[in-house]
């Protein structure tokens, strides 16, 4: 074997475990990712809207919103103003 072609089989030898090396990496942030999204799905669904004595609604994010008439489904709000999730009257 000649010098160079030991050299050329090092690099690519040196070349396949780092690929193998990033392959894994990427599987295990790949991993995290989706470990992740799946808990905000977990906590992040609704913001419930309460209607409280003043005829103005408490939001779960804690903001107070006041609705004119009606309820916030009845003026077509279906997202809470403030934090963006889905509005939940109760
Ligand atoms: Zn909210």
């Amino acid at each position: 074997m000649s010098l160079l072609t030991f050299t050329e089989l090092y690099h690519q030898n040196c070349i396949v475990e780092l690929s193998k090396q990033v392959q894994q990496l990427t599987e295990l942030l790949l991993e995290r990712d989706s470990e992740s999204s799946e808990q905000r799905a977990e906590t992040s669904e609704t913001c419930k809207w309460v209607l409280d004595e003043d005829g103005a609604w408490d939001t779960e994010c804690g903001n107070r919103f006041e609705v004119t008439e009606g309820t916030p489904h009845g003026n077509n709000m279906f997202f809470c103003a403030f934090c963006g999730k889905r509005l939940e009257e109760e």
